[in-house]
């Protein structure tokens, strides 16, 4: 059977250079990157030049990165550690569970949270921004790229309205990495996380870009790696094949990779539209990264269509890896106002650089004809199509 992976905003598939290399961190190059002898030496240079290359990636000094254990973590330490009692936060609706529950944590320990909504394009308005401004806030917490769908938040406008507004600024780019250039004086941000298996590294690592000067507590406390913001023995592996997943996502600029990915999903959705009846692409009329796709067909069920998918070999999602499972419509999509049947009928396709051409044409083959069987055997068959509001 032909297998082809299409859920890379799930998790990606780790480059053979970034296996080699941790592989051999973990055999011959082990070492503490504390301990002052030779091979101590040689681990603490193996994660400088990793933060270089991070660096690199973000548009930063080498100083202002701090080595994480994924993008929760990014989360959880940007929000928390820099907000508590009576502090006010502004976000969206639509950020991943580890801006919101970070959000809901800060509330239990007396902070305030504004939830801006989106509207049908996916993006925040940053006029809503500014309105929700108070007094007391002290952050701006709004993602570079959405999770579900894709679409690319204005960022740039926001980092300015901070700025203006002397308040900090995070955003969670962990699905804009390797996918749109990441600039931190661009975006105007104060914090800025990403995760290593997003980009093709490992699980259990990530970044955050702490802008000199930033008051940033640790939310992790023991020795003082990380220049105090990040305490523990750095993650010697994973940081090596963050670094070189980062070099490898910088070269997928370069290279034409972001852009035959981009075409891929083009083709991919146009197809879509033209053989499959009710089809419609969720937010995609906003500005989105190039490798997702959000697809909602009507009268069928996304986890029928991820089950049919997956047993002619294709791994697709029904809304995000973390939401996936749970009963609730994704909470992005009925953010978006699609309301809950839509929502409950929507997959997502995100495509990486394991895939090939051959794979978008297997998806294509197949993917009407399941949607055609499982209409026909759907209990919703009957819904009316306006439900999908
Ligand atoms: N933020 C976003 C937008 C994500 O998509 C994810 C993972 O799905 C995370 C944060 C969490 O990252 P990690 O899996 O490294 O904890």
């Amino acid at each position: 059977m032909r297998i082809a992976y299409f859920d890379n905003n799930a998790t990606t598939p780790p480059l053979p250079q970034v296996v080699d290399a941790m592989v051999s961190r973990l055999t011959d190059g082990f070492g503490n990157p504390s301990s002052s002898y030779r091979r101590g030496r040689e681990a603490r240079e193996a994660v400088e030049t990793a933060r270089g290359s991070v660096a690199r990636l973000f548009g930063c000094a080498p100083s202002e990165v701090v080595f994480t254990s994924g993008g929760t973590e990014g989360d959880n330490s940007a929000i928390l550690g820099l907000c508590g009692v009576g502090d006010h936060v502004i976000t969206t609706a639509i950020e991943h569970d580890a801006v919101l529950n970070s959000c809901r944590a800060l509330e239990r320990l007396g902070g305030e949270v504004t939830r801006l909504p989106v509207g049908l394009s996916g993006q925040v308005d940053p006029d809503a921004v500014r309105r929700a401004l108070r007094p007391n806030t002290k952050l701006i917490s709004v993602m570079t790229a959405n999770n579900e769908t894709g679409v690319l938040q204005p960022v740039e406008e926001i980092g300015r309205l901070a700025a203006m507004a002397d308040v900090w600024f995070h955003t969670d780019a962990v699905q804009a990495a390797g996918k749109v250039p990441l600039s931190v004086e661009r975006f105007g941000c104060d914090l800025l996380c990403i995760s290593a298996h997003k980009i093709h590294g490992p699980q259990g690592v990530g970044a955050l870009f702490v802008r000199r000067g930033t008051p940033l507590k640790p939310l992790i406390h023991g020795g003082g790696q990380e220049r105090g913001h990040r305490a523990g023995t750095e993650n010697l592996p994973g940081i090596v094949g963050l670094g070189l997943a980062a070099e490898a996502a910088l070269a997928g600029f370069e290279d034409g990779t972001v852009e035959w990915i981009r075409g891929w999903r083009d083709r991919l959705e146009t197809a879509v539209l033209q053989s499959i009846d009710g089809a419609t692409v969720n937010g995609g009329g906003a500005p989105r990264v190039g490798n997702t796709t959000s697809l909602s067909f009507n009268n069928v069920l996304a986890e029928a269509v991820v089950a049919a998918l997956d047993q002619l070999g294709l791994s697709v999602s029904a809304g995000s890896a973390c939401a996936a499972g749970s009963r609730e419509p994704s909470h992005v999509l009925m953010a978006m106002g699609l309301g809950a049947v839509r929502a409950r009928s929507s997959v997502r396709i995100s495509i990486g650089k394991g895939n090939t051409a051959d794979d978008v044409d297997y998806l294509l083959a197949v993917l009407p004809d399941a949607i055609r069987h499982l209409r026909a055997s759907s209990p919703q068959r009957r819904a009316p199509a306006q439900d999908a509001k």
